[in-house]
């Protein structure tokens, strides 16, 4: 048990003074009543979870910014490069980035991960031994770093929607459903051997990349969080529509209603009548600010998208940069640089950071299918403590206090985190950082002298 003495502390119903939060040995939080403190911070507020990740790709950051050939980089270009690099990489490699990426999330000020795994087998595409090797890789690296894991594997059956064989950087994701779900079920044992609030998930990878009736099929043979990319590129919208006659988000409202268990990532691609229909679904829409500003994607329409209700969850994506207040910062500036306006996802009168950090705290807990997103007895100890003492936030109280993280500092104002119940950042650091950046280091040494 640990009782944690807040300063200042975001609760359900609002900011409180002077907050006393008990942890349970499970992890969750028991009291939020007097008792004597083991810490006290300065201000506490429900940790998000960070929904989409693909860690391997973190490696590759900052290797992709030079301009191609061709004149005209795109998503595309980059996607290439993406499939000759991921040729390379061994399981120790995948557990070694991946150990890294979580550490800076948690650094960050996320609790938990949703790693949408689509690495699965070896180079030239062979399943190893254990059909599920990958997935042991990614659940070690979060039994080194201690954050709260959604492992998300992928279904990924054919290189585009006409049915066409995976291409030759595409061979080490693919499997047809049978082999998917024995894939899924050992991806379950491997997830057996982490903390209790470590989810298994499921996540057909595009319209593109499985057949209608696989989608159809796992939606319905499998519970827990359903996550898939949806209408991120214009060349994904014109695939789908000249193959099934319909855009992708309407396709999919017709065909395979999402619901709450669901999490669309990107949505970029949308007209409004799409936006507002699906966000009353009630699925999350899985948003990924840097890496679409990043890939070119477009911009989201968050505006029509709150407004009609829709759940929100930020994720890192590509990792190229981790980042929790700057992805909420770059997803309103996108909104504003389209919209010629300020304070664009703010309700009327109130906060924009609070509105986008509540958001993505309890959108995102509901992609992960974590019982977070609020400081309340009963919920996950997902927790994040800010540095009061910052220059900048001197004086500043309730909503100012998060507008002034998200807009104006970043985040080396996270001084504590804790993933359920779990203590992995303190004082800024990350309990066992330097160790796993050893290992990062040594990983990325051994690619740059194989590519
Ligand atoms: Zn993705």
């Amino acid at each position: 048990m640990t009782v944690i003495k807040a300063a200042t502390a975001l609760l359900p119903e609002g900011w409180a003074q002077d907050i006393c939060v008990t942890i349970g040995v499970d992890g969750t939080i028991t009291a939020l009543e007097p008792a004597p403190p083991d810490i006290a911070v300065d201000i506490l507020l429900p940790a998000p979870s960070n929904v989409h990740s693909h860690a391997f790709q973190r490696a590759m950051a900052g290797l992709t910014e030079t301009r191609g050939p061709s004149g005209r980089d795109s998503f595309w270009t980059w996607r290439q490069l993406m499939f000759r690099f991921l040729d390379r990489l061994t399981p120790a490699d995948v557990q070694a980035i991946a150990a890294q990426v979580q550490v800076e999330m948690l650094e960050a000020g996320y609790a938990a991960c949703g790693e949408f795994h689509y690495l699965h087998h070896q180079p030239g595409g062979s399943p190893y031994a254990n059909l599920a090797e990958m997935s042991h890789a990614i659940c070690a690296a979060a039994s080194d770093s201690g954050i709260g894991l959604t492992l998300l594997p992928v279904l990924y059956q054919q290189g585009g929607v006409d049915g066409r064989a995976l291409g030759p950087g595409q061979i080490r994701f693919g499997n047809d459903p049978d082999r998917f779900l024995a894939l899924r079920e050992g991806a379950g044992r491997a997830l057996s051997q982490l903390p209790d609030d470590a989810v298994l998930g499921t996540a057909p990878h595009s319209l593109r990349a499985v057949t209608a009736e696989a989608l159809n099929s796992l939606a319905e043979t499998t519970t827990g969080p359903f996550h898939m990319h949806l209408a991120e590129q214009v060349g994904e919208v014109e695939e789908i529509a000249s193959a099934y006659g319909a855009r992708p988000v309407e396709w999919l409202l017709d065909t395979c209603p999402p619901d709450r268990r669901w999490c669309l990532i990107h949505c970029t691609q949308m007209e409004p009548h799409e936006t507002a229909a699906l966000a009353q679904t009630g699925a999350v829409a899985g948003l990924c600010p840097i890496t679409e500003a990043s890939l070119g994607d477009g911009i989201f329409d968050g505006v029509r998208w709150l407004d009609s209700g829709g759940a929100l969850a930020v994720g890192s994506d590509s990792n190229i940069r981790i980042a929790l207040s700057e992805e909420l910062r770059q997803l309103e500036y996108s909104q504003r640089l389209r919209d010629r306006g300020r304070a664009v996802l703010a309700a009327p009168g109130g906060s924009t950071g609070r509105r986008l950090y509540e958001a993505a705290a309890t959108g995102g807990a509901q992609a992960m299918a974590r019982k977070a997103g609020r400081i309340a007895p009963g919920q996950l100890a997902d927790l994040v403590a800010l540095d009061g003492s910052a220059a900048d936030l001197t004086g500043r109280r309730g909503d100012a206090l998060l507008d002034t993280w998200i807009f104006a500092r970043d985040d080396r104002l996270v001084r504590e985190v804790w993933a359920a119940g779990r203590h992995m950042v303190r004082g800024g650091r990350h309990v066992a950082r330097d160790t796993v950046l050893a290992g990062y280091r040594a990983c990325l040494a051994r690619l740059a002298e194989a590519l």
